[in-house]
């Protein structure tokens, strides 16, 4: 995209001028809330996941506050045009994720509208998950799921929790069995966005492990 050739120029947190290749400066680092829970079976997000679908593993790279630098830099990434945060992203990750034994064995992330994919002109995950896939060698698959519309019948029904998902149904799109998926999505809230996608690929004995930018609990 255009602007990412001139972005970062600019500290997103107090404007100083830094290194083409960052998005913050060193002290404004500091003022972000990393998540230090390991990836593991014992942290609250983990717990929090676990009521919705089974799961392996769940990390959060970056705790979503109201005032935090985090939040103001996934803004930036998904509305701003600035997909470059993306790789910024992968390489804070990368310091901070170790997969251990537990490594996964595929990426997915979850789709966008096509509308809206069409109006931002990218998926705000793919630059974050690519990256991800070349440091960790583990596949990336961009397509491994798709957005469905519920049947109008079934919807019908459809208890209130599920009715709050409505819009967010999604289907494999391709055979994939057996597999350690790594589902990654920029900010888990209630989970719902992820649930879907997790029950889906959960399908074919695959087992799954989650990975957000950012938990908001
Ligand atoms: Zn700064």
């Amino acid at each position: 995209m255009l602007l990412d050739m001139f972005f970062p120029r600019r500290c997103v947190g107090c404007s100083q001028m830094i290194e083409s290749d960052k998005a913050v400066c060193d002290a404004c680092l500091m003022n972000i809330r990393f998540s230090y829970d390991d990836f593991g079976t014992k942290s609250e997000l983990w717990a929090k996941c676990n009521l919705l679908f089974p799961l392996e593993n769940a990390f959060a790279l970056m705790i979503f506050d109201e005032v935090g630098l985090g939040r103001e830099l996934i803004h930036q990434l998904k509305y701003d045009g600035i997909e470059s945060i993306g790789k910024i992203f992968a390489d804070w990750t990368a310091q901070r994720l170790n997969f251990g034994e537990d490594k996964p064995d595929l990426l997915v992330t979850i789709p966008l509208h096509p509308k809206k994919q069409r109006i931002r002109g990218y998926n705000q995950l793919h630059l974050y998950a690519e990256e991800l896939s070349k440091f960790y060698d583990i596949p990336f698959d961009h397509q491994a799921l798709k957005r469905v519309k519920f049947q109008r019948k079934a919807q019908a029904k459809r208890n209130a929790e599920e009715r709050k998902i409505k819009g967010q149904a999604f289907a494999l799109n391709k055979d994939i069995r057996g597999k350690h998926i790594l589902l990654i999505d920029d900010v888990i809230t209630t989970g719902n966005t992820m649930s879907a996608a997790a029950w889906e690929l959960l399908k074919n004995e695959n087992k799954l492990s989650i990975l957000v930018m950012a938990v908001d609990l």
